[in-house]
């Protein structure tokens, strides 16, 4: 996982601290970074922000040509674990525990594109919820894609679940409505909500996915984005946020993901945390993102700091023999 991000970081903490540091050593090897961010996924806007970020540290600093390689490897870190707090994070099991209401069901709605795995994925949190003892229904309110119901319907009933939906072409917020209502009348905890993801450019997609909002005022909203479609993912996740304002994303198929730049990328540009990562077909596929262990497979482990030898205790003088 993430290798190509990995190498593109140790390369430029390698390079410079190979070098004596002038300004136009320091420019030519970030435009390296960049070449290699780009083809790691990481978005332009954020690349632009880690190579500020880093020369900045870098020009005039008065950093030993030895430690360079240490002192760039610690600033990309902060950087980009910075990015990460920013966006904040939480428990999305915590968030419905503590709301659990028979009078009012904890709603997620997801959005995303299809073809990312939201199926899957909207599947895969069902069985988290059910696992945790919390009840699921689901609503299919993607009504438009031909084959979208009957998807989620195969998943629902392999989990043994209810799933509330209407006819294809039928509003999606009515289909949302009822789902809370069938919820509500069986004491269920949590409804997750599907939604139609064509191009997240969609005036109409965007304005049906608005509606639904409207009407049933979800709890959370998570984008599910596809780390492996790279920038395209990014692009989908910054206009479904401009027109959703969600509140985390699950980043599909991480397992295969050898560049590692979305989630970086996501973070940065929606300042919402990435909050699970899919990493299989299974339904147990699913697991909490966490940037320490993200961190690591990108920079590998951290140097401890060397501790001092420790001061040998003196050894007593042997008393002669009286
Ligand atoms: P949708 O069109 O967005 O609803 O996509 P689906 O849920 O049907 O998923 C598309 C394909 O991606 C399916 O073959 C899934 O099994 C696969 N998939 C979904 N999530 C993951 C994941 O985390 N890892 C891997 N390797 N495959 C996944």
């Amino acid at each position: 996982m993430f290798e190509k991000l990995g190498n593109a970081f140790s390369n430029v903490a390698k390079s410079l601290g190979e070098k004596e540091l002038k300004e136009q050593d320091i420019d030519e090897n970030l435009s390296q970074l960049e070449i290699s961010l780009l083809e790691s996924d990481v978005a332009t806007e954020v690349i632009d922000k880690i190579k500020l970020n880093l020369k900045e540290k870098l020009v005039g600093n008065k950093v030993g040509r030895k430690e360079i390689e240490e002192f760039v490897k610690k600033s990309l870190i902060q950087n980009i674990s910075n990015m990460f707090d920013e966006a904040g994070s939480f428990d999305l099991l915590e968030k419905i525990k503590s709301k659990i209401d028979p009078q009012d069901p904890f709603l997620i709605l997801f959005v995303g594109i299809n073809g990312t795995g939201k199926t899957t994925t909207i599947a895969k949190i069902a069985n988290l919820l059910q696992k945790n003892k919390i009840s699921v229904v689901v609503a299919a309110s993607d009504t438009f894609r031909a084959g979208a119901i009957e998807q989620l319907r195969e998943h629902i009933n392999r989990l043994n679940l209810k799933l509330v939906a209407q006819n294809y072409g039928s509003d999606p917020a009515a289909v949302a409505h009822d789902a809370l209502l069938y919820a509500k009348s069986h004491k269920v905890d949590c409804v997750l909500i599907d939604s139609a993801g064509r191009m997240q450019t969609n005036k109409n997609l965007m304005e049906q996915i608005t509606k639904i909002v409207k009407v049933v005022n979800p709890d959370l909203k998570i984008f599910v984005g596809d780390s492996l479609a790279g920038n395209d993912t990014v692009s989908q996740a910054r206009e479904f946020h401009k027109h959703t304002n969600f509140d985390g994303a699950i980043l599909t198929k991480s397992d295969a993901d050898a560049r590692g730049g979305a989630a970086i990328s996501i973070v940065a540009v929606t300042k919402k945390p990435v909050v699970y990562v899919g990493t299989g077909q299974e339904y147990d596929d699913l697991e909490l993102f966490n940037k320490e262990t993200f961190l690591e497979t990108v920079f590998g482990k951290p140097t401890p700091e060397p501790t001092p030898e420790p001061t040998p205790e003196p050894t007593p003088e042997p008393t002669p023999e009286p």
